[in-house]
């Protein structure tokens, strides 16, 4: 067993540490978070370093596709800031893990290159207002005229739709009784005629503002038909294949980053406030509050490298991917609350980070599959009987 991190994911770790700290001061990731920015010029210098390339395979133009290394480059990026971080999901994972996995040829010979270049982010239309987690029920319906499809319904809290080149939707081909059966996945330029997109006011996640949007009798080519024409009805597989680990996992290292600088400041933090004389730091709660964050962060550094690693190999990996995305939410929420615990008032007001970080870990149990929805299928796959 070998628990060293390969070379070259520390360089690539490296890379976007000091990409961070040159690119991403802290002034401008309060900025975006307070303006609700995209830094679209630090996105693409990052694209220029190839960090989206990693999703994608070195025949389309990336580097080929390595998912513990994707994972470091979004805990890293989430470490500072969410709004230069989703982006980068948008490009290399909803883009660029996606396509490699369901486009056809064609799709993927066209919009792949474009990937690793930087030149392509997807917004996740899933969710729509009757449609939580049971996706299976999307009413938004794609309908065939000829080489067209005309999209109608509405799609919510689809986040980055504004500053995405597609949203990659969801939508019902053909009657709603067969559920997973009459699903596909459609490419919607957000510029198309007949998209409406209206800004949803949330407490985190700022920069990839998330957004409601409608679709009026949109028009798009039957060519944007995911998996093309052998896709038309498969979008429930898609869903469900491979690439729901690999999401998992996104959303998982999202929290790891926040919980990592929740704890870095907060171990400067005690080391610099003095009450009652000294810092503190030397006082016993502080210590064991520590302690524990600490430990909590070493295991969810192990069950991500771990499942990062089942993913990479394509080894079956529902069940570690379920229990990571739930163990590294709740665990990096937690870290969170201690940070603003330790920080005290000042963790409590805007001018600290950590005010930031507590908004932010709040969304990572809600989205990417519930709390809930992943102790039920944990539970369910461990195949303990129901009755
Ligand atoms: C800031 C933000 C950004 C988002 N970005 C996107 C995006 O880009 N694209 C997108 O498609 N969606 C996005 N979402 C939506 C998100 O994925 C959904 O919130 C999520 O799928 C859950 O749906 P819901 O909130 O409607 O909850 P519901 O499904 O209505 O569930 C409500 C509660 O009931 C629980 N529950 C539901 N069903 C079960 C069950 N079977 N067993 C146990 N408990 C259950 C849930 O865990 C939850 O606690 C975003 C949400 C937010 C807040």
């Amino acid at each position: 067993m070998n628990f060293e991190e390969p070379e070259h994911i520390t360089m690539i770790r490296d890379t976007v540490r000091r990409f961070v700290e040159t690119e991403m001061p802290r002034e401008a990731a309060r900025k975006w978070d307070k303006e609700n920015h995209f830094p679209r010029t630090v996105f693409d210098k990052l694209a220029g370093l190839g960090m989206m390339g990693l999703t994608v395979d070195e025949g389309y133009g990336g580097s080929g596709r390595d998912i513990p290394a994707t994972m470091v480059v979004i805990e890293e990026l989430s470490r500072r800031s969410l709004a230069v971080a989703v982006p980068y999901i948008m490009s290399a994972c909803y883009a660029g893990m996606n396509l490699g996995e369901c486009a056809s040829e064609e799709q993927k010979r066209t919009l792949l290159p474009k990937v690793a270049a930087g030149e392509v982010l997807f917004a996740y239309g899933w969710t729509e207002p009757d449609v939580g987690a049971d996706l299976a029920s999307v009413k938004t319906t794609a309908v065939r005229d000829g080489d067209e499809l005309v999209i109608n319904g509405s799609k919510r809290f689809c986040s980055g739709a504004a500053i995405s080149d597609y949203i990659y939707a969801l939508v019902r081909t053909g009657p709603a009784d067969a559920r997973y059966k009459n699903l596909s996945i459609v490419l919607i330029p957000p510029t198309a005629p007949g998209v409406s997109i209206t800004g949803i006011d949330c407490m985190g996640m700022k920069g990839a503002a998330t957004t409601d949007v409608s679709f009026t009798d949109v028009r798009v080519p039957a060519w944007n038909i995911i998996g093309g024409e052998d896709g038309w009805n498969r979008g429930w597989d898609f869903i469900v294949g491979s690439g729901l680990d690999v999401e998992k996992l996104e959303v998982a290292a999202i929290a790891l980053g926040i919980a990592s600088a929740a704890f870095d400041d907060s171990w400067e933090y005690v080391q610099e406030r003095k009450q009652f004389g000294r810092a503190i730091g030397t006082q016993q709660s502080i210590r064991h509050m520590l302690a524990d964050m600490r430990t909590s962060l070493h295991s969810c550094r192990l069950m991500m490298m771990h499942a990062a690693w089942l993913a990479q190999q394509g080894k079956t990996c529902r069940l570690e991917t379920s229990m990571t995305k739930l163990h590294l939410c709740e665990a990096g929420k937690k870290i969170a609350l201690d940070a603003q615990t330790i920080f005290g008032a000042y963790g409590y007001a805007k001018d600290f980070d950590v005010e930031r970080y507590v908004r932010d870990s709040l969304l990572m149990p809600i989205i990417g599959g519930s709390a809930a929805i992943q102790r039920n299928n944990i539970i369910n796959w461990m195949g303990l009987p129901k009755k």
